[in-house]
């Protein structure tokens, strides 16, 4: 007898295996952060495994090299947000799994109270930037985070238990100098992206994106579940997809880590208005003596030094490139720019007095206490 599609007959078979909780996957809520190659991997194998509530957030469109790598895209699908096509395609996998499609840069779309909503967040994004920045919000949300990287031989995942080790080792933990170096060609004084700067093309197969997806998707399964052979630290799968040799290694937490060791877990987190300024939604006593940390520089105006002539931004540095930096007037490269990045309260409300603060959020430390501050999307 035809059976009637419901979440209990679709997945009662993953019932009959001894640790597998599908009420507890049909709770998880899952950000992928990338629906590319890896990403249509891991959205695929959340939602054949039932994972109930999955966001995805992805900025770019589909091109035709997208497509032999992607299970989820099809040649139709060419020039569509692949957030969009991604999540539709999952919909035809279960309709009855929740998936959100969000084709914006997390950075500006995801926050960090969704984070801290969330069960976990992988990252299946192809670039640095990324990563660096989804493990600090994962740090402050105190949510595990989930990393691929893939290239046509190796696929690596790395999972960092954030939601239940404070003290747990983080992504930039082991991250070689020679990668901030690589970041850092992709700006001009350090801080403006370069409109020039051509991203090297890292070529990839079905094979290692597959790989990385189905270790993302073991790992959070095993979490989910608690069950008690899955990985409690943070831990790095590396397999070679010619040798097959594969290992796992503990991710060992660094003493002077750029991530972890500035970012306080236990900081209180607030919201606030971008355009209000953020002192009203302090607690009175930090207000002396606080110093507000920027989450990213912020371009306050720029000076033409042969004509003077002198332009305001207040632009977040992700919001605009080197190609401020030529006046117009001049055609030339004679523009100095002015940033800030960490100031007094007092500058900050002076420096923002009835303007949009631009940046995702601040922090205002005062002696060893940290408060958050996230300004509304
Ligand atoms: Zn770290
Ligand atoms: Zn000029």
């Amino acid at each position: 007898m035809m059976q009637s599609d419901t979440a209990g007959d679709r997945y009662q078979r993953y019932g009959l295996i001894d640790w597998f909780d599908c009420n507890r996957l049909r709770q998880a809520r899952i950000v992928v952060v990338g629906a590319g190659a890896v990403g249509n991997e891991v959205l695929k194998n959340l939602t054949l495994l039932g994972v109930g509530h999955i966001r995805i957030f992805d900025f770019d469109t589909i091109e035709p090299h997208n497509l032999p790598r992607s299970v989820l895209f099809r040649d139709t699908d060419i020039d569509r947000y692949k957030a969009d096509v991604a999540a539709a395609a999952c919909r035809r996998l279960d309709p009855g799994v929740d998936i959100l499609p969000v084709n914006a840069d997390f950075w500006q779309a995801l926050t960090l109270e969704q984070i801290a909503e969330s069960d976990a967040v992988v990252c299946c994004a192809d670039n640095y930037e990324a990563r660096t920045g989804l493990n600090q919000l994962c740090l402050m949300a105190r949510t595990d985070f989930y990393n691929t990287g893939i290239d046509s031989r190796y696929s690596s995942v790395e999972m960092f238990p954030f939601a239940t080790r404070a003290a747990s080792a983080c992504y930039e933990c082991t991250l070689p100098p020679s990668v901030y170096t690589a970041m850092q060609k992709r700006y001009s004084c350090g801080r403006l992206r370069k409109v020039s700067y051509e991203e090297k093309k890292v070529p990839t197969t079905p094979i290692t994106s597959s790989l990385a997806g189905a270790v993302v998707a073991s790992m959070l399964l095993h979490r989910l579940n608690g069950h008690a052979q899955a990985q409690q630290e943070a831990v790095r799968q590396f397999h070679d997809s010619i040798s097959l040799a594969s290992t796992v290694s503990v991710i060992q937490r660094q003493d002077n880590c750029p991530g972890c060791a500035t970012i306080d877990p236990s900081a209180v987190r607030l919201t606030a208005k971008r355009s209000c300024t953020p002192h009203a939604g302090l607690p009175s006593a930090c207000a002396a003596g606080v110093e507000v940390v920027l989450s990213e520089p912020v371009l306050l105006g720029g000076t033409c030094t042969r004509c003077g002539r002198r332009q305001d931004y207040f632009a977040s540095v992700r919001q605009v490139n080197d190609a401020v930096t030529f006046c117009p007037v001049c055609q030339a490269q004679s523009v100095v720019t002015e940033f800030v990045e960490r100031l007094s309260l007092d500058e900050f409300e002076a420096t923002f007095a009835g303007r949009d603060v631009p940046c995702k959020f601040i922090t205002c430390h005062t002696g060893n206490r940290q408060v958050v501050v996230e300004m509304e999307i």
